[in-house]
Order: structure tokens, then sequence, then C-alpha cells
């Protein structure tokens, strides 16, 4: 099988590392992918924008499946160009990918199929979304309908910082993404990541993952794109896991086929675990990065059958198998992450690693032939253990080899689930 993968983060890296292991494919390419994917797969360079540049690749290599990481291209209808050509793809229609790409659209589903979520109210200005804040009251949770690379949303305290940010969305501060809000209750709990394959009529459950947003040790600090993450996520207990399935999951999938836009892909469910269950903060389309590099280091079953079964319709005959051992991730990101950094910074070296350690690759290039770092957050520092916190020394250790002046990490990874086992 001929195979492409669409993306260059540290969560294409880890699905071109499982890819690349399996015993069905016979040609591997990426687009644009990084330095870590090259060692897995030819990168070509074509404009992943252009969806008829990926098409017209697609078929002078006779690509047989095609895997799309990234959000940002399923929004813009990637996996729709490409099933216009006859093509098996993993990743939702742009219609379905609004999961994502508008919040209140989400929010609709729910309210129509009865999914536990907290009660919000849409808005197309702002003296109307102030009225419902004043109304409802602090705390309470302010978000930009579409794609604000994950700093749309306002976990409010106060009136006044509700209310500040209500001015920055229609003041544009999101551009587009902004001129609808969301007003959503705060739910109080611990977060949790669930995983779960869709093929539009069955699901195929994952794994659980938590993740660090916040910059700094203890959860501190402002929000990026993800520190760290581990799987599986203490909370996430069997029940919860089938109440996820039950309460939150399988309607959204009648939700969206009623609807006409039957759900393919992963979906990657944002949850709180309220004292009344799993409720539902948001869903993505696609894995989460860092999510994804835990849940690759976990699964032991061949990634490539199950993929194409979500594309296919036939999620009800695989079986996914995974290592009990938790996995965890630690990001390097350049200093001054994620304000402003330099760029193209030497990464003098990376460390050998051993079985169940993983070195991805999210934001490298080549410069000179020599490997720099070109993004924000740069490697993810990947290890398995027999407990979190196993895992979590073994990726330490590993990460303590790599030779990068202007890296920097925190060091409290996991830091809520060791503490539970020491308990
Ligand atoms: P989102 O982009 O929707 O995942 O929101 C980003 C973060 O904001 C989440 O990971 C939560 O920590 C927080 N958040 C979002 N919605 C709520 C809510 N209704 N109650 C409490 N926290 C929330």
């Amino acid at each position: 099988m001929k195979v492409l993968l669409i993306g260059s983060g540290g969560r294409e890296h880890a699905l071109a590392w499982k890819l690349a292991q399996s015993p069905l494919l016979s040609e591997f390419y990426a687009a644009p992918g990084n330095p870590g994917i090259a060692e897995h797969a030819t990168l070509v360079p074509v404009n992943i924008d252009d969806h008829e540049a990926v098409a017209a690749f697609c078929r002078e290599k006779a690509i047989d499946f095609v895997v799309v990481g990234p959000e940002a291209p399923l929004v813009a209808g990637l996996a729709d160009r490409l099933r216009a050509d006859g093509l098996a793809v993993f990743g939702p229609s742009a219609a379905a990918a609004q999961l994502e790409g508008s919040k209140g659209f989400t929010k609709d589903i729910c309210a129509r199929y009865g999914i536990p979520t907290g009660a919000y109210q849409r808005f197309n200005n702002a003296p109307k979304a102030k009225a419902y804040i004043r109304a409802q009251g602090a705390p309470i949770v302010v978000k930009a309908d579409g794609l604000a690379a994950g700093k749309g949303v306002t976990v409010a305290m106060t009136l006044d910082e509700a209310f500040a940010a209500v001015d920055d969305c229609f003041e544009g501060a999101f551009g587009a993404a902004g001129a609808e809000v969301v007003v959503e209750a705060y739910l109080d709990g611990e977060e949790a990541s669930f995983f779960c394959l869709c093929d539009g009529r069955h699901a195929l459950p994952l794994a659980t993952a938590q993740d660090h947003k916040r910059v700094g040790e203890g959860d501190t600090g402002v929000n990026t794109g993800g520190m760290g993450a581990y799987s599986p996520a203490p909370v996430m207990t069997a029940e919860m896991v089938e109440r996820t399935m039950k309460e939150i999951i399988e309607p959204t999938i009648r939700g969206m086929a009623e609807s006409g836009h039957p759900f393919s892909g992963v979906f990657f469910a944002g949850l709180m675990i309220t004292e009344k269950g799993p409720e539902l903060i948001e869903y993505n389309v696609r894995f989460g990065d860092p999510e994804c590099q835990v849940l690759m280091m976990r699964l032991k079953s061949d990634l490539l059958p199950l993929l194409l079964a979500a594309a296919n319709g036939t999620l009800d005959q695989v079986s996914a198998d995974w290592s009990d051992d938790p996995a965890l991730t630690v990001v390097m990101a350049s200093k001054g992450y994620p304000g402003a950094y330099e760029k193209n910074t030497p990464i003098l070296s990376l460390p050998q690693a051993g079985d169940g350690e993983k070195v991805f690759h999210a934001g490298t290039g080549l410069k000179d032939g020599a490997l720099v770092a070109t993004g924000g957050r740069v490697l993810n520092v990947t290890a398995s253990g027999g407990t979190v916190a196993e895992a979590s020394t073994r990726a330490y250790a590993l990460l303590d080899k790599v030779r990068w002046e202007n890296g920097f990490c925190r060091r409290d990874i996991g830091w809520r689930a060791i503490e539970r086992e020491k308990a």
C-alpha cells in the first residue's frame, strides 16, 4: 500500500514512526514532513494548502491512502478534494470538521442530542453577550467560535475578565474566528482527553491521556500548545470510558450522521470529569499533539489497518491492542516560547533512544545539513515505563542527553499521576 501522510509536527512524526512499522506499507511519503519524519518516509515538497497539487501528487505516485494529521487542511476541505478522486482518506470532511472548526456548531449538537456539556449561548454582538454574562455571573467561560490556535478561550474568574474577552473577540483579536462568541458555564473537575476512531457509523475507543497546557511548573503561567502529556489518564476509569462512549461519543456519531455529515476520522474529546461524570469541553477532529506521541508509544497493534478501517467504514471488524505500561512525553521548546523566540538555533546532538523510548521531531529543520530548531515546540522526548513515575524518569534521562542550548522544558510532566501513584 502506498501511503501519503500530511503534516510536519511531532504528532505526524509519531504517526509516521508507527505507520512505518506496518507490513502493509510499500511506499511511504510525507508532505511536507520534517527531519524526524524523513527517517521513515520520503519527504515531498508539495504545498498542502494547494489541494490540487496534493491531488496531482497522489495521481502521479498512485497513492492508495492519505492520512491527514493537522486540523487546518481538514477544515479547509482537503479530505473532500482527495475523496472526490476516489482516494481512501483518514480524516473528516470539511462539514464534519466543523466539530472542531465551530464551537457553536458542537454545542448545538450537544443540545439537540442531550450530550452533557456546560450550559451555553451563542452571540454575534457584545452587548447581548455581556448581558448574558451579567445574568449568569462568574466564573464563566468565553470562547471565540472558530479556530484561534488554542488562544480563543478565556476562563474568566471575574465579570470584568469575561467582558474584556468578549471585547477582544468582537474587536478582531482572533480575526474571523471571533465574529461569533460562545459563552459557556464553568465546569469544575479534572480534565482528560479521550481518543476514539470513527468511520461514520461505528466507533473504536482508543486510549486516554492528560496533557499540561501551561508553560510553567505546577501548571502555572500562560497557555501553550501543550508542554507534555501522559497516557493513560488515571481519572478515566473503565466506568468513565464506558459512560463517555454512551453519553458523548455515540450520540455525536448519530447526530453527525443525521445531519448528513457522517464523521470519519479521530474524535479527540476534551472532557471535564465533574461530580456528575464526563462532560464535553470540546471536540478536536485530529490526534492531539503531544497526546498522539504517548498513544503511539502504547499502541501494540498495526496502526495502518485501524486508520484504513476508519476511512473505509469497517471499524466494526478491527480491534486495537494497547500496552498497559504508561507512556509520557516531555516537550522541549525554544526559550521564550510561547512568546517570541530565536529561530534556527543549532541542535548539536540527539541521544540514541532505546526500546520504549523515542525523540519525536516537532519543530526541526535542516540548515546547511545541520539540525536546527525552527519552531516553538521542537522535540517530544517520549518513554514508557511500568509506572508514570518510571516513564518520567526514563524520559527525563533521555532528555538530559539532548544537546540544544536554546531549549527548555518543564521538569514536572505527569506530576498529578505520579502523586496518585505514591498515594
Ligand atoms: P478549549 O480550547 O475549548 O479546549 O479550551 C481550552 C481550555 O480551557 C480547556 O482545556 C479547559 O482547561 C478550559 N475550559 C474550556 N471550557 C471550559 C469550561 N466550560 N469550564 C472550565 N474550563 C474550561
